[in-house]
């Protein structure tokens, strides 16, 4: 019999499995589904990235192995980006790596950091993939409470000194999935003051970075003085230009860290696809105006979903950033138990908030993934149960 490692075992389960599976099942038998519940962004990658990497296929020099930690060039484009976005100056020879989308990074950074025995600090709700990675390191988790009483961010005076003891990396995600929440450059700015005096290392998952609402646009982690001494960020492609099939993401800042991550990658594999990259730097330095477009894209979903929530009685604050919405269920309700009751009586597919954590236990995530006709449909149906009156 084949025996799988004992690390596999502590893997999380993969929670929105089942969800598919229940979606699939209605799909089968005939029904108009919404799905809302999944985060793939639903358009297709602009038309002069697809060209790029079309030309660059035809390219001799792609089709041998990649330099390790990929082509120089792309790292300029990334550090460029964050220069004239952010303001940020980044050394593309030693404060950049790329990724296998961010998904990788996420992963590797807790076997770079942390042994058996060490605590990450993680918020609940948030991104299951963090849980994996401090899984597969051996390491423990301790869930930071993100909520709605401190605009979902932590409180770090609520953990305790003997966690803290152990701590030696955390993880922070703004523009927040699932909550949609955004950070201050104030909490930034407390966050690495805390990070300092613990000598725990900050990952800024940015992968929402480029969808700020109402305005605002969302300020990086790297903006702040100090940043880079104590931590990274992670910065994704596949949500700001619809490339999330590419899989390219980026480890920005600490070189250190920076250095770690493109050591075990050697181990993994050599770099992406050069045809790749290459297109993935032609979307970092082309114009951006398809990223503007796709901001009030995202924002004329959000406003269209909010008004057909207040016409059913579903009050929620507006999301601030991302493309997910966080919405309190009726009281008498598991978000299992209304997930399940949503798709079998009005075929739409909601993400249960407790697949994010505990903390995440009343609440429910949908996704603006779907035209501004679909959602509103969506919600109409939800509304025809009349669970909010
Ligand atoms: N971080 C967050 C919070 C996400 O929601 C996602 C994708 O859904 C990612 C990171 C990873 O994105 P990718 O691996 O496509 O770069």
């Amino acid at each position: 019999p084949i025996v799988p490692a004992a690390r596999l075992q502590q893997l999380p389960v993969q929670f929105f499995a089942s969800l598919v599976q229940k979606a699939n099942a209605q799909i089968a038998a005939g029904h108009d589904v919404i799905n809302l519940g999944q985060g793939n962004p639903d358009q297709p990658t602009p038309a002069h990235i697809v060209s790029k990497m079309q030309e660059a296929a035809a390219n001799p020099l792609y089709h041998k192995y990649p330099p390790f930690n990929g082509f120089l060039f792309l790292k300029e484009a990334i550090a460029k980006r964050y220069k004239e976005d952010y303001n940020v100056d980044l050394d593309p020879q030693t404060e950049v790596a790329i990724l296998f989308g961010g998904k990788t990074g996420l992963i590797e950074i807790s076997q770079c950091l942390l042994n058996p025995g060490d605590v990450c600090l993680v918020p609940d709700p948030g991104y299951p993939d963090y849980w994996s990675g401090v899984a597969l390191a051996g390491a423990e988790m301790v869930f930071m409470p993100l909520k709605e009483s401190n605009q979902y961010l932590p409180d770090y005076s609520a953990l305790s000194p003997a966690d803290l003891n152990r701590a030696k990396l955390m993880f922070l995600n703004y523009p927040n999935n699932p909550t949609g929440a955004t950070a201050s450059a104030e909490f930034y700015d407390e966050t690495i003051r805390f990070a300092e005096k613990n000598g725990v290392v900050v990952a800024s998952d940015f992968a929402y970075g480029a969808i700020g609402f109402d305005g605002e646009k969302p300020v990086s982690f790297l903006q702040q003085k100090g940043a880079k001494e104590v931590g990274i960020e992670f910065y994704t492609l596949s949500k700001t230009y619809n490339m999330a099939g590419w899989r390219v993401g980026f480890a920005l800042g600490n070189p250190e860290v920076i250095r770690l991550i493109n050591l075990i990658q050697d181990h993994y594999y050599c770099s992406l696809f050069g045809g790749i990259q290459a297109a993935a730097a032609e979307a970092l330095t082309a114009s951006q105006a398809c990223v503007t477009d796709l901001l009030q894209m995202y924002e004329n979903r959000r406003d269209a979903l909010y008004l057909a929530l207040s016409t059913i009685g579903w009050e929620a604050k507006p999301s601030k950033g991302s493309f997910f919405t966080w919405l309190p269920i009726p009281k008498g309700y598991t978000s299992n138990q209304f997930a399940d009751l949503v798709l079998q009586e009005a075929k739409v597919v909601v993400a249960p908030g407790v697949g994010f954590g505990t903390h995440g236990e009343g609440y429910v995530r949908l996704a603006l993934l779907s035209s501004e006709a679909r959602l509103t449909e969506a919600v109409e149906r939800i509304g025809r149960l009349n669970l909010f009156r």
